[in-house]
């Protein structure tokens, strides 16, 4: 068979499409279909060319618009027709992205297959906001849960790992379980006067990132009514974002190159 179909599971970044790696970039703007989900900003789909046939598969906690089995089929089906299929995930596809089951379902059918990491929100969001992942005295490594329990069962952790005041903890699709996160770290150990944040919307123009405290992180989440995507982070890094914030300050500076006049990544 000559020239078979590709596929290439292309991580995003959080939003920011100066975050798209270059083959990222070179991938969006050449070829023939294009799968994406929710996640995937529209900053990022502005760059698709206008000729790119667009697949959206996006779905939402409790609302799963195009359940994963049929998105693996879809693949198998596109690559049938297609000479290159690019599946875009927002973030990285093997950090809760399904990139992994998506990849193991090409492996069983034969399909050639690429895959492009991306940079995860865990690193891009709390960067945006100043937050470093780790520092010298207040942070030796790095915890990355998620937060969402399967099939809305009970959430299963280990708290006690969990609880460790010498680490950065990161909670992806934590929103609907916050309350219940924070009481079980505090239950385990971990002082409720860590500093903690709640990060929406990282890397894009509307990031909103909340500063308070393991104690208060559910209760002042609910208040700012946060609605996805949101990343948590506790641990006493966060009390550096009073200083390194520097996405959110008014400086004059466009930081948003690729949506100025003046850049073309054409
Ligand atoms: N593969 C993605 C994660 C997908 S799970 C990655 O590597 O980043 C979806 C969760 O990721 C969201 O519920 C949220 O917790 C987090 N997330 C992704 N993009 C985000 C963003 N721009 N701002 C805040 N959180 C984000």
């Amino acid at each position: 068979m000559s020239n078979p179909a590709r596929v290439y599971l292309v991580g995003t970044g959080p939003g920011d499409p100066d975050l798209l790696t270059i083959k990222a970039l070179r991938l969006i703007q050449d070829t023939d279909v294009i799968i994406y989900d929710r996640l995937v900003s529209d900053a990022i789909l502005d760059l698709i060319p206008a000729g790119t046939t667009r697949i959206y598969v996006g779905k939402e906690t409790g609302n799963h618009t195009v359940p994963q089995q049929e998105i693996n089929q879809l693949l198998v089906k596109l690559a049938d027709a297609h000479h290159r299929i690019v599946r875009l995930k927002g973030g990285d596809p093997f950090v809760f992205g399904r990139g992994s089951e998506e990849a193991m379902w090409l492996v069983k059918h034969n399909i050639p297959f690429e895959i492009v990491p991306g940079i995860t929100a865990a690193s891009a969001c709390t960067t945006y906001a100043g937050i470093p992942l780790t520092h010298r005295g207040l942070a030796q490594g790095v915890q990355i849960i998620t937060g969402h329990s399967q099939q809305d069962g009970p959430l299963d952790l280990d708290w006690k790992t969990l609880a460790d005041a010498s680490q950065t903890l990161v909670v992806y699709m934590g929103l609907a379980n916050i309350k219940l996160i924070c009481e079980k770290l505090v239950a385990a150990g971990l002082a409720a006067d860590t500093p903690s944040a709640a990060i929406q919307n990282g890397t894009m123009a509307q990031q909103q990132c909340l500063l308070t405290t393991l104690g208060s992180l559910a209760d002042e989440t609910h208040r700012a009514k946060l609605c996805p995507p949101v990343i948590f982070v506790i641990g006493k890094v966060v009390s550096l974002a009073d200083s390194l914030d520097w996405f959110g300050v008014n400086d004059g500076v466009n930081h948003q190159f690729l949506n100025s006049e003046t850049t073309s990544y054409g």
